[in-house]
């Protein structure tokens, strides 16, 4: 096995994705390559230094900065507050049926007036022998 062959089986067993046989085949180079075994010693002695260090706070100003930097939305500010969209929900459904309730009331209003009308044409179109008269009687 040559050096750089060595080096790579040295990367991948540091990251545990070493096979067993190829565990082997490095272990017998380094037996015989004094200098792969100063570079694995020098990559564990890294790996371990790296494991020790510990994530370092985050500055207190850093949740302020990242969230004025944040682009605008095209929602209006007040939906973003839940209690106000729901009230403007409320609303808009209150509305549509106030709406609805008002076409329903002009509707009910043109259609009576309307009924009159066609009980009127039926009694010049038929005059009394029309079967209306017999129905009111
Ligand atoms: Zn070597």
């Amino acid at each position: 096995m040559r050096c750089k062959t060595a080096a790579r089986l040295i990367s991948l067993k540091l990251d545990n994705e070493l096979s067993a046989s190829k565990n082997v085949a490095l272990q017998e180079h380094l037996e015989r390559c004094p200098s792969c075994r100063q570079v694995l010693a020098s990559a564990q002695a890294l790996q371990s230094e790296l494991q020790e260090l510990k994530t370092p706070a985050y500055p207190e100003y850093l949740h302020y900065r990242i969230l004025s930097n944040l682009p605008r939305t095209s929602k209006p500010r007040w939906l973003h507050q839940p209690k106000l969209a729901y009230l403007a929900a409320s609303l808009a459904i209150m509305l549509s049926l106030l709406a609805g309730t008002w076409v329903g009331i002009k509707g009910y209003e043109g259609s009576n007036a309307y009924a009159q009308n066609l009980e009127e044409d039926i009694y010049i179109s038929f005059g009394n022998n029309s079967l209306m008269e017999l129905f009111d009687e």
